[in-house]
């Protein structure tokens, strides 16, 4: 029996779940996949906004711009690699220019500050590739960018730490309220009780809700796909350039990422469910815009696609309240773009604003909020790389040689909080597999230290789960 159960094990989920960790409350969290950071977290395109974007007013808006600030400290705490690049709305028509100046006193509403609108001569000395034919930006210099799943795994993990228990593959098929405690039920029977249940399923939450008799939350999704470049062209842009936006939302963008890729991306196509393959449509219409917006981008260092799925309410706002039908149960919603921003704000509202009207929340006194810094074996010094290789020989011998990870590295992320099971949990926490041949030489050696470290047979290692064994058997 909890206090509070958090469902879904997404950045949201996870920032909320480690904010309950600051109090003397029992807490856990739930996911239905072998892994936490498995939805929207792990494929979005890791900006920091700004804030300009939202509507005024808007809860959207209020946590965005509260949740930029938040985020070089929090990201920092975490030990997760924050980068303060800067973005730039890019205008290529008069109509365009004329929405920079609408974004700018929007963003000035919202609460953003240093923004300015820039000439084309002053864009081009920031970014030496965009196109010729673009006029002007609004350049937000309090825009950033940050690894999202890097965040997402830290604040589970820091939580973990701090004493939250996690349970993995636990999909909740059934909610029950009796007596004022909830017994969730997981698709295998396995239940879990507690006192508060906050539902932060990202796709899911309209379902979690329609469990407990609510109907209220109606969530649908959004694909959106991606073109990942190798580091080799990490610095082809600087900022995140965006173009103007319209109507039909922010568009493609071309950034360079926390981990000095360059993404590209992403589109946008209602779905009914949270098909994550790409398409060829889909990636013909990013390289046509990518080329609209910068000459001559480095698309032969491209190394993987994906895709998205937005989860967007249909009050197109986040919702962040309890249930009107069933109390103590409340909602995380509905939480599409800027959610990753605005994590680390909702989650301190959820928690002093929702939570604290059910539990008397006591400051736990020893909660430590700073996790170990996520170090590289290849960021390191010679000397530290020495001194690691003297106290750990596994941190001497390289597993994955595109990005330099060492068995040392992926050891830890199999034991650390939380634990990474398969290949793609390992690649998530340490890079492994995230390089220019995308795990083509690295997956079997990093599936044989899963096995060793589980003490499960081989055959057993998944790619990211039940049924994505990655050997049928292995001959004796
Ligand atoms: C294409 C795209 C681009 C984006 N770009 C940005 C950006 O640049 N900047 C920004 O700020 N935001 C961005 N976002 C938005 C941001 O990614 C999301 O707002 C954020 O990740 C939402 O996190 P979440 O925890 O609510 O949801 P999720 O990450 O989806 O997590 C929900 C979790 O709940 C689990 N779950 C679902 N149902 C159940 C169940 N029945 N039982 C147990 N577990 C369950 C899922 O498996 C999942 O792990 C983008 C989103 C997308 C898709």
């Amino acid at each position: 029996m909890f206090d509070v159960i958090v469902i879904g094990g997404g950045v949201i989920g996870g920032a909320v779940l480690r904010e309950l960790t600051k109090y003397k409350i029992s807490v856990c969290m739930l996911e239905k996949e072998n892994d936490v950071c498995m939805g929207q977290s792990k494929a979005n395109s890791g900006i920091v906004h700004a804030g300009f974007d939202a509507a005024e007013g808007s809860l959207k808006a209020k946590f965005n711009v509260a949740g930029n600030k938040m985020m070089p400290a929090y990201a920092e705490e975490l030990g997760v690699k924050y980068v303060n690049n800067g973005s730039l709305v890019v205008a290529f028509s008069q109509e365009d220019l004329k929405t920079l100046q609408v974004l700018k006193a929007r963003g000035e509403t919202n609460g953003v500050t240093d923004m300015e609108i820039i000439s084309k001569e002053e864009l081009r000395a920031l970014e030496p590739h965009i196109s010729e034919n673009a006029l002007g930006a609004l350049h937000a210099k309090t825009g950033g960018i940050v690894c999202p799943y890097g965040l997402t795994i830290a604040a589970i993990g820091n939580a973990m730490d701090n004493g939250a228990k996690l349970y993995t593959d636990f999909e909740v098929v059934d909610m029950q309220k009796q007596d004022g405690v909830f017994t969730l039920t997981a698709k295998d029977g396995r239940t879990e009780q507690a006192k508060l249940v906050i539902n932060c399923a990202g796709l899911g939450s309209g379902k979690i809700a329609a469990l407990a008799g609510d109907s209220d939350i109606v969530v649908k999704g959004r694909r959106g796909e991606y073109i990942l470049l190798d580091r080799e062209s990490g610095d082809f842009v600087s900022h995140t350039l965006f173009f103007t936006p319209t109507q039909k939302g922010k568009g493609i963008l071309v950034t360079q990422t926390a981990d000095n890729n360059i993404l590209l991306g992403p589109t946008s196509e209602e779905v009914e469910t949270g098909n994550t393959d790409t398409t060829a449509d889909g990636l013909a219409f990013v390289i046509q815009k990518v080329n609209a917006m910068v000459n001559n981008p480095p698309l032969y260092n491209t190394i993987t696609s994906f895709t998205g799925v937005r989860a967007y309410s249909t009050r197109h706002d986040f919702i962040l309240e309890e249930s009107k039908h069933v109390a103590g149960l409340l909602h995380c919603a509905g939480i599409e773009s800027p959610g990753l921003t605005s994590a680390p704000a909702i989650a301190k509202y959820v928690v002093e604003e929702l939570v604290s009207k059910h539990i008397d929340l006591q400051k736990n006194e020893n909660f430590q909020g700073k996790r170990k810094a996520e170090y590289f074996f290849k960021q390191l010094s010679v000397e530290e790389q020495n001194a690691l290789i003297r106290k750990d020989p596994s941190y001497g011998r390289i597993v994955c040689r595109c990005e330099q990870i060492t068995e040392g590295e992926i050891v830890r992320a199999i034991r650390e909080n939380p634990p990474a099971k398969n290949i793609d949990a390992v690649k998530r926490r340490t890079r492994a597999g995230m390089g220019r041949c995308q795990g083509g030489f690295c997956q079997p050696f990093v599936a044989e230290l899963i096995a060793k470290q589980q003490g499960i047979p081989f055959e057993q290692v998944t790619k990211n789960g039940k049924g994505s064994e990655i050997v049928v058997g292995v001959s004796k």
